[in-house]
């Protein structure tokens, strides 16, 4: 399958508390489709959106929820969990979306696993535009999903042609990333795998787009903290790395149901770990 990693990249790391982002697909599923077995997380929450497909998360909290396009899967780590992901038996010929991960500040990381599914979010018509907000507020709505930092998680859907000047919040940082269709941010076109920030200060840009074309905003406040992030884990310290590592490869994480292989952890060498803004 074709993945797109948008964050982190050399340029970029973060936009707000958003630390990684992945774009798949559209990919069309062949045999028993994708699966990823049991992996752990640590210090993050983790976002998965569809535009197309479905896909059965399992955690080690014992959830079992298939996700469709326009829901919201969150799994909120706090200090371990593990997951798998995998194509359901019934599923149709495609899929595509996107895989984001939020890093959790102090004051959160270290708490409870928690997993919420969302199977309505509030919704903006704005211009030709659909807005759904899956995090945080925009625009008067606001997502019943849990947060722990300043940030906006929203899909523009263009239902026809046309042009909206878009309201940012001038205390954030944004990004702007287009996952389908024809677009352009302030006259430029977007090119589908790159990612267009915006500097905090802006409190709005003019979004033109075609219909059908489907694009992805990202916010907010500056992550006041530097992290470390390796493998499926985000940290302050390579020591807390190490004990997390050596957790899920002794099997001292809460198991996962289902059938998949789980993911060993690759090497680590704590020396090689950056702290990042
Ligand atoms: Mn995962």
């Amino acid at each position: 399958m074709a993945v797109r990693r948008l964050l982190p990249t050399r340029g970029r790391r973060l936009v707000g508390p958003w630390c990684f982002l992945d774009h798949y697909g559209p990919t069309t599923i062949q045999g028993r489709g994708m699966g990823l077995g049991a992996h752990p997380h640590l210090g993050l929450q983790t976002v998965s959106w569809l535009l197309r497909g479905e896909i059965l998360h399992r955690d080690s909290l014992g959830s079992e929820q298939i996700i469709q396009p326009g829901q919201l899967n969150l799994m909120t780590s706090g200090g371990g969990i593990a997951h798998s992901e995998e194509t359901p038996a019934r599923h149709g010929p495609e899929v595509h979306g996107v895989q984001l991960w939020v890093a959790l500040p102090e004051t959160a990381r270290h708490g409870e696993p928690a997993f919420e599914h969302h199977g309505t979010l509030p919704e903006i018509g704005i211009g030709p535009f659909k807005a759904t907000v899956f995090l945080g507020a925009f625009g008067g709505v606001r997502s019943g999903a849990i947060s722990h930092s300043p940030i906006l998680g929203a899909e523009w859907a263009a239902l026809k042609d046309g042009e909206a000047e878009v309201s940012l919040n001038p205390a954030f940082e944004h990004a702007v990333v287009l996952l389908e269709g024809r677009a352009a941010l302030e006259g430029e076109p977007l090119e589908i795998g790159s990612v267009y920030p915006v500097p905090s200060g802006r409190d709005g840009f003019k979004l033109r787009a075609e219909r059908g074309a489907r694009i992805l905003l990202l916010g907010g406040g500056p992550f006041p903290e530097p992290i470390l992030m390796w493998w499926n884990f985000v940290a302050r310290t390579p020591e807390e790395m190490t004990v997390a590592r050596t957790a899920w490869e002794r099997g001292d994480f809460p198991k996962v149901a289902g059938n998949l292989p789980r993911v060993p952890a690759p090497t680590l060498d704590p020396s090689s770990l950056r702290l990042r803004r």
